[in-house]
């Protein structure tokens, strides 16, 4: 993308660049219209280029009449209320860049405490794990980044989110991931996994925190049943795809760990347990195979 951002010369000095935005007024803009700073940064550097200190450092420079009309229509994106990671078109997620799309969920922080737990329990050895649900593929490839010895299997029922998975897996250039299309366990080529791992849609389906999640694929977020269909079908149906004393782990809503925890241990699981997420909310409940 040209920008005038090289330009060496005070505004005005080349042409008729006095009459483009500045990058400060782009800001001053973004925050008239009640955009957080960090945002319009954000949005203003993925499109220009420049990096968030030279943003500031570079205030008065004028922005080419391309990068400004792309920051305008972000910006009107944002006040509407859509998640940055759509507009940008990238989320970070264990410290890699992720492209996301409209097709896939937005990887939250909070899932990363399922890679932790799964790198915690699993040795650096050859193993066998599977990501049911992986959306951008964010927990399989956060796992095969660690551990290249792993042998991971990410499904998925969207063939949309499928696409996206393997575009991060090419530009990451993580080929131990193999990507299959299909519902949960369902997906899954074979059994004796040492670990399974999801992030399910979990949330019910008269949650009022829905209305603010109107960009995301409904099918990643909304289940039935108060929110558990999907983590029981996952529990049900893990079972006799681990080996004995593999784990399952499963992400949840802050308020669901008991139930579900009730669930597992009636389904055979032992050694039940949930993890907190940095906000202090179970978040992630484990259970294993019996041995
Ligand atoms: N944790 C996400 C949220 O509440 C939901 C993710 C999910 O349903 N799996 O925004």
């Amino acid at each position: 993308m040209s920008n005038d951002f090289s330009s060496a010369g005070p505004p005005g000095a080349a042409g008729n660049v006095a009459d483009h935005p500045t990058v400060a007024g782009l800001l001053d803009a973004a925050r008239a219209r009640g955009i957080a700073r960090l945002d319009a940064e954000v949005l203003l550097s993925a499109l220009s280029g420049l990096g968030r200190a030279q943003l500031i450092a570079f205030g008065e420079r004028p922005v080419d009449a391309l990068t400004s009309a792309m920051v305008e229509v972000g910006l009107e994106r944002l006040a509407a209320g859509e998640p940055l990671a759509y507009i940008t078109g990238t989320k970070e997620f264990w410290s890699l860049p992720l492209v996301v799309t409209r097709d896939v969920l937005i990887p939250r922080p909070d899932t990363e405490l399922l890679v932790e737990r799964c790198l915690a329990l699993l040795p650096d050895a050859p193993q066998q794990v599977a990501d049911l649900g992986t959306g951008s593929g964010a927990i399989a490839l956060a796992l095969a980044r660690e551990r290249p010895a792993w042998r991971i299997v990410a499904t998925d029922a969207s063939p949309a989110a499928l696409e996206v998975a393997a575009v991060n897996r090419q530009r990451l250039n993580l080929g131990n991931v193999e990507l299959r299309a299909g519902h949960w366990c369902a997906a899954l080529p074979d059994s004796g996994f040492d670990a399974i791992l999801s992030n399910p849609p979990y949330i019910a389906e008269d949650d009022a925190a829905l209305a603010g999640l109107g960009h995301e694929p409904r099918g990643a977020l909304v289940a039935g049943e108060q929110g558990f269909a999907d983590l029981l079908q996952i529990a049900g149906s893990a079972r006799a795809r681990l080996r004995p004393g593999g784990a399952l782990l499963l992400e949840h809503g802050s308020t669901q760990a008991p139930r579900l925890r009730e669930a597992l241990v009636a389904m055979g699981f032992v050694r039940v347990a949930s993890l907190r997420d940095l906000a202090g909310h179970e978040r992630v409940t484990e259970a294993f195979s019996p041995t």
